[in-house]
């Protein structure tokens, strides 16, 4: 072999070195990255990890919290709020009623007319609409005014099918699912928001009068007869159904539930004892935490960068608002340390609360054989196109994680308030039922998310009393309910 032709072979040989060297490098890497991905998704699953000592724990610690928070006020991180509803529905009220129900990125109007012993609801129409932003971080007059001027539409659309007797004004129950103080069923002052709510001047003010003075001002003729929490109001309207109704819990947009308690059993009521010897507790549970809580780092930064940072803990591991940005903060570490997406990191990826829970259970819910519904959420809303079938498994990993993680937390919520009600065991030869009355659009609409819940439920429980207990599903109970309340707790009752 001659010298050019050696020179040549050795270049030729050394090219195709380097050629193997890239691609095995190149292999590496993303072989490198995919078990950088795979380590960050199974190291976030050990952390949510729920097992079932777990979850009794968590239970336990809801129980030890709910005795502290109805000892003394201020007692536990559980508000324990005492209603001011004794007595729940009974079937017998009767008459027209109106109902507004704000909580969330809804609100609602409602009319009914009732119809007295055994007449049950005979009409009902209501509206829904969505609260403008702005209006959310604004100021409380905007926000009720704005309010005020939607009901006064609707009222103005009232039919004749609907009846007020001569000389009664209209009355309504107000449905308020935030954390209140009540004085009586008719006021109460709010103590902060919740669920991305936050007007400043509102909180320490009487929320009947900030909506009775709106109203005034939006012509308005009509009595607030009830100031409910949102459980409250699906409690009453689960009872107005059914009799078994004991508790009620709502997975919206934020979490909260409420439940019958014994008023001998309420330390910090020094006010009459009711007839009934029951009290309707709002125990505003989103703000519930324990140590025993599998919070990761994801959470921790969620919390640290929400409106209300170290509040409402509970909340962010279980509702709708936070389970689709959980998602989009682990999706966005992975974009970051294995380029799951490519080189560089979607800008969309970065936007919080770009990706919302409905869309995260769309995808979680997606059976087709190439994930084609992942594929084109992760299109629409993050702007990453051309994804493997690969990543997309990881994506709905992701999304069974965080949804697992948070309906058994829910689900170790509710064990606690069977075990302070003494529900959680078996009394030979009782038959009672335990009935939940459940409500929200996460519950009604993410359906593994309610699966898994009422699994858990169940696997928490033993066979027997498991039987006993039952899980409802409420259809805007709460509208009906703040309605019932207003008839019982009616101004024109003696
Ligand atoms: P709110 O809690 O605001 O009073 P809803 O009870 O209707 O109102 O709950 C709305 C919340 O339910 C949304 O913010 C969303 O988080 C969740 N949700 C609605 N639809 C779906 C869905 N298809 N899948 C999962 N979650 C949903
Ligand atoms: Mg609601």
């Amino acid at each position: 072999m001659g010298k050019v032709a050696v020179t040549a072979a050795v270049i030729g040989g050394a090219a195709v070195c380097a050629a193997v060297a890239l691609l095995v490098r190149h292999q590496l890497r993303n072989s490198s990255q995919s078990s950088r991905a795979a380590a960050i998704l199974k190291e976030f699953q050990e952390k949510c990890g729920t097992p079932e000592s777990k979850l009794k724990q968590v239970a336990d610690a809801m129980t030890v919290e709910m005795h502290a928070g109805l000892a003394s006020e201020g007692g536990s991180k559980l508000k324990m709020l005492i209603s001011y509803v004794d007595n729940l529905p009974t079937g017998a009220e009767e008459g027209v009623y109106y109902a507004l129900d704000l909580g969330g990125t809804n609100f609602r109007v409602l009319r009914v007319q009732l119809g007295g012993t055994n007449g049950g609801v005979v009409d009902q129409e209501f509206a829904e609409l969505s609260i403008p932003p702005s209006l959310m971080v604004g100021t409380s007059q905007e926000l009720f005014d704005y309010i005020a001027a939607e009901l006064a539409k609707f009222v103005a659309q009232e039919g004749d099918r609907f009846q007020l007797p001569d000389g009664r004004k209209r009355e309504l129950g107000f449905t308020f699912s935030f954390p209140v103080m009540q004085n009586s069923i008719v006021s109460g002052t709010l103590m902060r928001w919740t669920k991305g709510f936050s007007i400043d001047d509102a909180v320490g003010k009487d929320v009947v009068a900030e909506l009775s003075s709106a109203m005034e001002r939006q012509g308005v003729e009509m009595h607030v007869s009830a100031l409910v929490n949102d459980t409250v109001g699906t409690l009453a309207g689960g009872r107005y159904t059914n009799k078994d109704v004991v508790m009620a819990v709502i997975m919206g947009t934020g979490t909260n539930a409420a439940y019958v308690e014994r008023s001998q059993a309420i330390p910090k009521w020094h006010g009459p004892q009711p007839e009934s010897g029951e009290m309707v507790i709002n125990m505003e549970w989103g703000n519930f935490r324990s140590s025993h809580l599998p919070l990761t780092e994801y959470d921790n930064e969620l919390d640290a960068e929400s409106l209300n940072p170290g509040e409402q803990i509970f909340e962010k591991l279980t509702s709708g608002m936070y389970l689709g940005e959980i998602v989009r903060r682990v999706l966005c570490r992975m974009a970051e340390e294995s380029a799951l997406f490519g080189d560089t990191v979607p800008p969309k990826l970065r936007t919080p609360f770009i990706l919302r829970t409905p869309d995260m259970s769309a995808m979680h819910h997606d059976t087709s054989y190439d994930l084609k519904v992942v594929g084109n959420k992760l299109k629409d809303i993050l702007e990453i196109s051309n994804t493997t079938l690969k990543v997309r498994k990881v994506v709905v990993e992701l999304c069974d994680i965080v949804a697992r993680r948070g309906a058994r937390l829910a689900a170790a919520g509710i064990l606690g308030i069977l075990k302070k009600t003494g529900r959680d065991s078996f009394k030979d030869g009782d038959s009672q039922k335990t009935v939940i009355a459940m409500d929200g659009g996460l519950y009604e609409h993410y359906t593994a998310y309610r699966e898994c819940l009422e699994a858990t439920l169940k696997e928490l429980l033993d066979d027997e009393v498991a039987e006993h207990i039952v899980c409802e599903h409420s259809n805007d109970g709460s509208g009906i309910g703040a309605a019932l309340l207003a008839a019982s707790h009616s101004w024109y009752l003696s």
